[in-house]
């Protein structure tokens, strides 16, 4: 029984790994059915959050309607989410590690980490308005 559940994980970790990207739990649960068709939706949710709570993988927090995503990428950096896609990037900003210093002086709290999510519109999603717009005129 601990075998199988190491090797589920493992499948699991991959499969974020293979994806590249921001992956949903639906979305990685996609990926493995099609080499692994026995494994369950459960399974595959499970062994995110356990990857993601031994800090193997990261889960993006979003604060808004859309679903968890998870990052093979477990260095700190910042995300962009799509408002109207739901789509979720890596931006291209420094981490703010002098933030967490400052905090720390300014409230005595000893910062471990923090994140940043903005919200907005994706270039792609920018172009298609702008052909709807197009089409009105
Ligand atoms: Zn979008
Ligand atoms: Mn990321």
């Amino acid at each position: 029984m601990h075998r199988r559940n190491t090797i589920q994980k493992e499948i699991v970790l991959q499969a974020v790994l293979f994806y590249k990207g921001h992956p949903t739990a639906d979305d990685v649960y996609q990926v493995i059915s099609l080499s692994h068709p026995t494994i369950s939706k459960g399974t595959v949710y499970r062994n995110l959050n356990l990857l993601s709570e031994e800090g193997r993988i990261h889960k993006v927090l979003t604060f808004g309607n859309w679903p968890d995503h998870f990052d093979h990428t477990t260095m700190p950096h910042y995300h962009a989410v799509c408002e109207n896609c739901g789509k979720i990037v890596d931006v291209d900003y420094t981490y703010q590690k002098e933030m967490e210093d400052q905090i720390r002086e300014s409230d005595g709290f000893i910062i471990t980490s923090h994140e940043l999510v903005f919200h907005g519109l994706c270039p792609e999603c920018q172009n298609k308005m702008h052909l709807l717009d197009a089409d009105k005129e």
